[in-house]
């Protein structure tokens, strides 16, 4: 070790286990030291294997919450765990920069309602300015909720979506999907928002929580048969506005309808939907006159009701014959509403593909703000889904209206701006994904997602397919880099900012980046014709930005390395998100069946307490870096990973983080000071006082081995849950041993042994400590991926004090490997069994009101050969822990004297216990002793006195004359148990200027007083 590194060890541990203020000084120890830059160095030069990993970008457009916090827990506690293992991982930062929820933040800052506005007044310069402060601003909170959470990734290497750089590789992936015909320009039913005035994904429309309930007009109206008086087809909608671009009817071939007679009119709707039908209309009277096949309906021509309104209706109708006309499609459902389907093929999915397949003319007469152009007629200049009321007042003046009246239902509403989406039949540019579907699959099919449930859902989304809209009509994002000839439409793509600036007819001058408005300046000379080509108005949907990363943010030769990952994980809701966007892009850019990734785990989001979803407008959304200026790091990171299974929904609540996980690392804490305190008493050294020399010497006892054999089995389990991504299953296992293991069986096996300084033992205790030593050691290392502070902080006050030699922090170190030598499975099975029959006696014990520390004469065990003989190989420790004199067993019937008065028993199975709870004189003075004992010993510990401290003299005070002749035979003992030279029993206080303290000892009062003198050794 060098003095360069000497750290804050001489500053012990304190009294009371105050994570804050520890990990504060631990924080600052990483920093001095370079603690996480050397780490990756020193794994950059020396490995057992590289790791592959791209980071999953946060979107700078906001703070973190807790349940970006509980993801990145994740994503460190891997780190440090496989760069303990040996291996190299590039564990570097990347942030999502671009795209619409960052315009739409810097939209909300800059207090601009829409993107006319934004254009108009704010200007694509300067909005692209402000985004890009924004974006730095979000950034340093990031940077420190991960400083505060202890995630070692570096930051300084971090790639940024919006770079040149970067945006250059990402227009690579598109140069590939352009040479193997992916890349297509054409027309499409996409979902739009007239809010953010753009087209969204099908990922983003299937996105968690878009469906809302809204507030729709129900509405049943009738078409008009043409050349049939008083016949009309029923028809049911919630959109009205839709029909202005009507411009057929469906029905289901193969299904039944109905003429049903209404007054004097017959409708005609699906025969099993006349009586709900009529039902809900309030339509008592109505007579079925004959029933029909849909077929039959095919062509019949309908009249259309607003000619008079919209005219380009007339001039469709010339244009084609099925306009205005019956069809037959089978994805007509005659199980609700009535069965006839309008369709307006610029306005839905479905009937676009029914209008595409018959040559039927698109009619999608609307502007960017989904407001009717000229050809809506009397609709021009009214936004679509306000024309709704108008409609249905054209419907009533003209009679065809049966019922309007308002209804709730699911509808798609836009993930950002929560407008209702309208369905619109646009140019855009669409990834022609769906040629691809079959690698796609492929590719997912082999990737490790650890959970049925997750996996599953992500197969089924990538199962529906589809083309994939990337183009967005917006101002801050990875311009499309297609250019388009104005005079023969010849299009061409570049892929780089040298081509760029090779091809284009004026260089740019001053500055230039690769952001609208600059890159919309540039102008090339067609090939074709020399003509002039602009670039196509487009940006590219953020989840293509994002999803270019794998290649984007390496460089070539990195990219070979790292790539596919080999491990990520991120929310559930990047199933359709990030997921998805790498896994297409790299069977784009590769052509391989193969992702990006070779495993992916996704996470359960985090709710607040009561099990809600944390939105804004809930006001429940917690703050990442407000939570943890009040709690532990370490606290909330072990807490996250414990509380459920990594896929499961959390219901977050900040009580709870200084309860349960409180006492574990409190436990840990305070078992590392107890080793210590004792350890540094008695001079122990761990380099010479090793396992191998307690071996040696033969001073490892029974309840050494047995901790040690656990412990193997807790190292392997631990990694074991570590490899299937069951993160709350392996912090059990951690728990368990501190908890069970060390804390509740094997230090009170051991405490009495410690409680002397007696030299003819001192081997004994060293060999205690190196147990300890060698468990307490291997469970900090354990712990590090979970919680790394207190981890540090034990390896720096606890371990390196004992042995500067080690590496100067907890990181540095080596995982721990199960050592199979130290594995005794039968030792184990002799303890469980020991365990379970010490606990039989508690039982008999409690049923006769004697307290465990009262010691008691005899006990007989009634129990099967094995269970006898697992105990008297454990004799010893059986009857210290039982506190009985003898023990003895039988496997037949009971022996005549237990079934005397004076005896209890207990059982389990097929194991009984006889304690014979008659006390004489001798042991009631034992029991006596020891509740004094432990009054004194709560005394030492309240009046600051650390276990090794040896007192001058302890005073008992106010005892009857009887206690008093009781105690005399034990004193001797109790001097040992409460570490004092002498203890004075009295009937009264004598000694004047003592500081006396009273004590309550069943029903009697007791005084008690120590004198300190020169202690042995002060800590
Ligand atoms: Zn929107
Ligand atoms: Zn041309």
């Amino acid at each position: 070790m060098t003095a360069k590194f000497k750290t804050d060890s001489e500053k012990g541990l304190s009294v009371e286990y105050r994570p804050l203020e520890l990990e504060e000084e631990i924080r600052r120890f990483w920093e001095e030291n370079h603690v996480q830059q050397r780490l990756m160095e020193a794994k950059g030069k020396s490995n057992k294997g590289l790791l592959g990993y791209v980071e999953g970008p946060p979107t700078l457009n906001g703070v973190p919450h807790v349940g970006h916090a509980r993801g990145r827990v994740m994503k460190d506690l891997r780190y440090r765990w496989k760069t303990m293992q040996g291996y190299y991982l590039p564990f570097w930062g990347g942030w999502d920069c671009q795209g619409l929820p960052v315009e739409l933040e810097v939209e909300r800052q800059l207090g601009v309602k829409n993107k006319r506005e934004l254009l108009d007044r704010v200007g694509e310069e300067h909005f692209i300015q402000e985004c890009k402060k924004a974006i730095m601003k979000y950034q340093k909170a990031w940077v420190e909720t991960d400083q505060r959470l202890g995630i070692f990734m570096d930051h300084s290497r971090a790639y940024w979506t919006y770079l040149d750089s970067y945006i250059e590789r990402e227009w690579h992936y598109l140069k590939h999907a352009w040479d193997q015909g992916l890349l297509e320009e054409g027309h499409y039913v996409v979902a739009y928002c007239p809010g953010c005035q753009t087209s969204l994904s099908n990922a983003e429309v299937g996105y968690e929580g878009t469906y809302q309930l809204v507030e729709d007009p129900s509405l049943y109206f009738k078409f008009k048969i043409a050349g049939r008086p008083n016949e009309y087809f029923l028809v049911w909608t919630t959109m009205p506005f839709t029909l202005v671009t009507d411009t057929m009817l469906a029905v289901r071939p193969e299904a039944e309808y109905a003429r049903v007679r209404v007054g004097d009119e017959v409708w005609i709707l699906a025969r099993q939907r006349v009586e709900p039908v009529m039902k809900e209309l309030g339509i008592e009277k109505c007579t079925v006159i004959a029933t029909v096949i849909g077929k039959s309906l095919e062509n019949t021509k309908y009249e259309y009701p607003f000619m008079d309104i919209v005219p380009k209706q007339g001039e469709l109708e010339k244009s084609h014959s099925s306009v205005h006309r019956v069809v037959c499609e089978d994805f007509v459902d005659v199980e609700t509403a009535t069965g006839v389907v309008h369709l307006s093929p610029g306005n839905g999915e479905e009937d676009f593909f029914a209008a595409q397949k018959r040559g039927v003319p698109i009619f999608a007469p609307f502007d960017d703000e989904v407001k009717f152009t000229g050809e809506g007629g009397k609709f021009c200049g009214v936004f679509a889904r306000d024309t709704d009321s108008m409609v249905i007042e054209e419907l009533r003046t003209r009679r065809l209206l049966v019922e309007a009246k308002p209804v709730k239902h699911e509808y798609p509403t836009c993930w950002r701006s929560h407008h209702k989406l309208v369905w619109l039949a646009r140019k855009e540019y669409f990834l022609r994904t769906d040629k691809i579907n079959g690698k796609v699959l492929e590719a997912a099919e082999k990737v490790a997602y650890f959970y049925e449930e997750t996996r599953n859902r992500f197969i089924s989304f990538l199962k529906e397919g589809k083309p994939w809209c990337i183009s967005r009509e917006r101002v801050w994002g990875t311009p499309l880099p297609v250019w388009k000839c104005r005079e023969c439409g010849t299009k061409s793509i570049v892929a780089s900012k040298k081509e760029l600036l090779e091809r284009a007819i004026e260089k740019p001058r001053g500055e230039f980046e690769l952001h609208k408005p600059w890159v919309d300046r540039i102008t090339f000379k067609c090939q074709k014709c020399g003509g002039t080509m602009h670039r196509e108005d487009f940006v590219l949907d953020t989840w293509h930005n994002s999803g270019a990363s794998p290649y984007a943010r390496f460089a070539d030769e990195e990219f070979s390395k790292y790539v596919p990952a080999d491990f990520l994980t991120e929310a559930v809701d990047q199933t359709r998100g990030w997921a998805n966007s790498l896994l297409l892009e790299h069977v784009i850019l590769t052509g391989k069946s193969e992702a990006p990734y070779r495993a992916f785990l996704f996470q359960g989001l985090v709710n607040d307490a009561n099990g809600r979803k944390m939105s804004k407008s809930l006001g429940n959304v917690i703050e990442a870096n407000k939570l943890l200026e009040k709690y532990s790091a370490d606290i909330f990171r072990f807490h996250s990973l414990r509380k459920c299974s990594p896929i499961d929904f959390i219901s977050f609540d900040p009580n709870e983080l200084g309860r349960r996980t409180y006492q574990i690392l409190s436990t840990l804490y305070h078992l590392n000071r107890f080793f210590l305190q004792n350890a540094e008493f008695d001079n122990f050294n761990p380099k010479r006082q090793t396992l191998q020399w307690a071996r040696r010497g033969k001073q490892l006892r029974n309840p050494d081995l047995w901790l040690l054999s656990k412990l193997q089995e807790t190292i392997d389990n631990y990694a074991a849950k570590l490899e299937t991504c069951e993160f709350n299953l392996a912090v059990a296992v951690l728990e368990d041993f501190v908890i069970e293991s060390l804390s509740r069986l094997y230090v009170p096996m051991v405490r009495k042994e410690l409680w002397t300084d007696d030299p003819e033992t001192l081997g004994r205790r060293l060999a205690v400590y190196a147990t300890l030593w060698y468990a307490l050691r291997t469970m900090a290392l354990l712990f590090n991926p979970v919680t790394p502070y207190l981890s540090e902080a034990l390896h720096q006050k606890v371990y390196r004090k004992l042995d500067p030699e080690l590496p100067e922090s907890a990181n540095f170190e080596s995982w721990p490997k199960a050592d199979k030598k130290l594995r005794n499975k039968t030792l184990e099975e002799d303890f469980e069994t020991l365990f379970k029959c010490v606990s039989l006696s508690y039982s008999a014990r409690q049923n006769a009101g004697l307290k465990r520390r009262w010691p008691l004469e005899k006990l007989v065990v009634i129990a099967p050969e094995k269970v006898c003989a697992a105990l008297k190989s454990v004799e010893e420790l059986f009857l210290e822990l039982a506190n009985v004199k003898a023990a003895e067993y039988a496997t037949g019937k009971v022996p005549q004297q237990a079934t005397s008065k004076g005896w209890m028993s207990a059982s389990e199975g097929d194991v009984q216990i006889f304690l014979k709870v008659h006390r004489d004189e001798r042991l009631l003075g034992a029991g006596l002793m020891r509740d004094l004992a432990r009054r004194v010993q709560a005394l030492r510990k309240e009046l600051g006195y650390v276990p090794t401290d040896v007192l001058e003299a302890v005073y008992i005070s106010e005892l009857d004359e009887e206690s008093i002749r009781l105690l005399e035979p034990h004193l001797l003992q109790m001097k040992e148990l409460v570490r004092a030279k002498t203890v004075h029993l009295q009937g009264n206080r004598l000694q004047k200027g003592m500081e006396w303290h009273e004590s309550q000892l069943d029903e009697k009062k007791v005084w008690i007083a120590i004198s300190s003198g020169a202690a042995k050794q002060s800590l």
